[in-house]
This record gives C-alpha cells, structure tokens and sequence, in this order.
C-alpha cells in the first residue's frame, strides 16, 4: 500500500493527532548499513531518539545492541524482551540507583564517562562479586564541519577529554571489579557531509590506536558514534552512505591489520539515521482563518507532540520540516503559501511558515516527514493537557500489511 493511503487509513481508524513508524523501511535502513560497511560493524539503536516499546521490541531482530541512556531506558529495554547484555549504557550522570539497575539488568557494557563513575560502578560491582565490563567514553578535541551537533573541542558533560584520557585510565585500570573492554566515542550528529563524517572516523581511529597503543591494550569493542544524518528541510539533500561506507572501510581494514585490533567489534551507534525518516507525523486541520493577510491552518497536534518541528529542539531559527497535505479533492490546485500551527494558546506552536500548499480546509490532513526521531518523547506532551498522539507501527506480516497501535504514555485521562 502507498504510504499516504496507510496514512489516511491510520487517521481514519485510529484518528489524529498521531506518529506512524514504518517498520519495514527501518529494516531496510539498517540492512542498507550493514551491506555499504559490508559487515564490518555491528549496529546499535540509541533508543532516546524513539524508545516506542513496540519498536524495541521489534529492533531486537534488526539491530545487534541497543543503547540506553537512563534506568528507565534499562528498564524499557528489559520490558521490550531485550537482554540485559545486548545493552550498552550512556550517560554523563548515572547515579548510584542506575547503575545498580544496569548490575542487577547485567547490562553488557558500562559506558564510562568519568572517573568518579567509574570508581562508583566498581564499588558497586565488588559489592555483588562481578566484574563490570565497560567502556570508556572519550571526548574528542576536534572534529570536521558538517555536524549540525558538535560537542568536541568545548567544555562538555561527556565523557574524559582526551587531553586528560592518561591519568584517569590509570585509575581506571587499577580498579579491580571493572574489566575495561575498550572506548566509545560519539563527538556530534546530524551531518549530511560524507567526507567530513569519515574524517571524524578517521580521527576516532588515531584516537583509539593512540590509546591503545599507549596503554599496551587489545580492545575487545570500540564503539563509533555514527553522526549520520537525515534531511528534515526541503533545502537538505540526503547523506550519500555510500560514500561514507567506500571510503571508511579502506580505514577500517587498516585498523584491523594492526595486531592489536584484530579481533576487535566495531560497532555504528546511530538514532536518528536508523528510524528517523521512517516516521511520520500526521495532525488534521480543525479549522482555517485568514489574518491578516496570511492563511493560517490550525491543527489538532503541534509543538506538544513534535518539538522539533516547531524549531525549539536546539535549532537556532525555525526551517519549516518536509511537509505535505492529504487533502485529495484539491490536490491539484495552485499552491499558496500557509501557516501551519497546533492547537496550543502559545505563539511558540508554529509548525510551518510560508508553506506553499494547495488550500488546506477542515479536516484536511498535515503530513510532516523525518519524524520518526526525537519526536514525542522529546516534546512537552503534558503542556496544555492535551492527550497524547497515537503512534501506529505499520510492517508486513504475512505478505499484509498490519497497523498496531503502542501508546507509552498515560493520557492525562486516565486515573489511579
Ligand atoms: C543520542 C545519542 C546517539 C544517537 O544520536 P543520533 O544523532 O540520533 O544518531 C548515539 N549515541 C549516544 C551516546 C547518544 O547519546
């Protein structure tokens, strides 16, 4: 079925406000990376970009690890039926109680991101006679343009500047209930650039053969934060993975040659790249109006629901998000510019400006593309009680095509 038919299908059985995961393009998404490195590294979902617990459930048989940022990502993980040792665990500021819910989750891999961490999940570690396998996450001094995120080079809450990455190893090393099992690095994100995405490649690998090498250590897992990214403006063209994948693997081959890393697992770490433009946002106009001059199309969901496309997501100006209309008796009108906004009472709520669309009238649907990623659990949902979008996975089952709705979040109905 076309993806607008099953849009509309969704908004007609399920209704409106509502996200749409297309379970098969994810999958083909995660295929596409695995064939272009042919292999060479394993793939890990970080889940904060969508933590939907009918799509963890289904990545279990897509990606290799999943990488989760809090407890509550532990536990949503473990209640999605993922093993605890499939998991990697991020994060500047785990405290005592997370890291005690990753011991007792046996969590495969600590990521490590300070020394006062490290020297707690030990203590921890020792209390319960295991041993805690980690990783150590370092903070790169500087990396290619191209990120629309970049947290190299600057004062950073993550991980061990590298510039200060010797002595807290030693510690580190010395501490007898952690067996460190290699680095992780994830410096920035949201690049469209294939160059300058293997350039920062190429920097991890100096780093992790400097430190290795440094420390007389075989890494048994180093961990590439991908920094893929996806285009959400009209303006952005799509990253070529390709080009990435012909020129990295030249390098990782390299880097496998060395004697030190031969037996080593390389593993992408990716959010958005892997689910983003498999996800859509749809919201129905409820009513029209003119102001002023300008037509504007209110809607039944908005900044509420979709942060990120109302431009307060860590984007310095609003770019309106790839959008489109399902408004099937005047799709061929002339488009005019709108302004596409939510239902809140905040002038904040403005998913679009100037949008050239055909005249949008009540009921009409909105459609707004690479919305798979940060999307609702990255919005302020609570914000005027309004209920939460449904969220719709859509996959072949059986050669048919099966709609299953997985809501996370309590609507502000519901009661003790
Ligand atoms: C958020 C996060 C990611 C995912 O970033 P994307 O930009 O969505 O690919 C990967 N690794 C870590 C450690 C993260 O915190």
């Amino acid at each position: 079925m076309a993806v607008n038919d099953t849009l509309r299908t969704v908004a007609r059985e399920f209704g409106t406000p509502a996200y749409v995961y297309f379970v098969d393009q994810i999958r083909e998404r995660v295929d596409h990376v695995r064939r272009a490195f042919g292999n060479r590294f394993e793939v890990s979902y970080a889940i904060k970009c969508n933590p939907n617990p009918g799509l963890l459930a289904r990545m279990a048989s897509i990606v290799d690890i999943l990488d989760v940022s809090s407890g509550g990502e532990v536990e949503r993980a473990i209640a999605a039926g993922w093993s605890g040792e499939r998991l990697s665990f991020t994060g500047p500021a785990k405290t005592r109680e997370e890291l005690t819910t990753a011991l007792d989750a046996r969590v495969g891999l600590v990521i490590v991101e300070s020394v006062d961490e490290a020297q707690l999940l030990d203590e921890l570690a020792r209390q319960r006679g295991v041993k805690a396998a980690i990783l150590v996450r370092i903070g790169t001094q500087q990396m290619p343009r191209g990120f629309g995120m970049n947290m190299s080079g600057k004062p950073s809450q993550f991980g061990i500047d590298a510039e200060d990455l010797q002595p807290a190893l030693g510690t580190i090393l010395a501490l007898p209930s952690l067996d460190l099992h290699g680095f992780h690095i994830y410096s920035g994100s949201q690049c469209l650039k294939a160059d300058s995405i293997v350039e920062n490649y190429a920097i991890f690998i100096d780093l992790y053969r400097q430190v290795c090498s440094a420390n007389a250590l075989r890494p048994r897992t180093l961990i590439f934060g991908s920094g893929l990214g996806i285009p959400y403006y009209e303006t952005e063209s799509p990253l070529d993975l390709d080009e990435v994948a012909t020129k990295t693997n030249p390098l990782l081959d390299d880097l496998k040659c060395d004697p030190a890393f031969a037996g080593t697992k390389l593993v992408i770490e990716s959010g958005r790249y892997l689910v983003g433009q498999a996800g859509r946002y749809v919201t129905r106009v409820v009513r029209t109006k003119r102001s002023r001059g300008v037509d504007i199309a209110l809607c039944d969901g908005g900044m509420n629901h979709h942060l990120g496309a109302a431009g307060h997501l860590g984007s310095m100006i609003q770019r309106n998000y790839r959008m489109y209309a399902l408004a099937a008796a005047r799709e061929a009108d002339t488009p005019v510019p709108q302004m596409i906004v939510g239902p809140l009472c905040a002038t904040i709520d403005v998913l679009g400006r100037k949008v050239e669309l055909p005249p949008l009238a009540k009921g009409d649907l909105m459609v707004l593309e690479s919305s798979g990623a940060y999307g609702v659990t990255s919005s302020p949902i609570h914000f005027l009680s309004h209920p939460p979008p449904k969220e719709i996975l859509v996959e072949t089952i059986d050669g048919d095509e099966a709609l299953t709705e997985v809501s996370q979040f309590r609507t502000p109905q519901s009661r003790e």
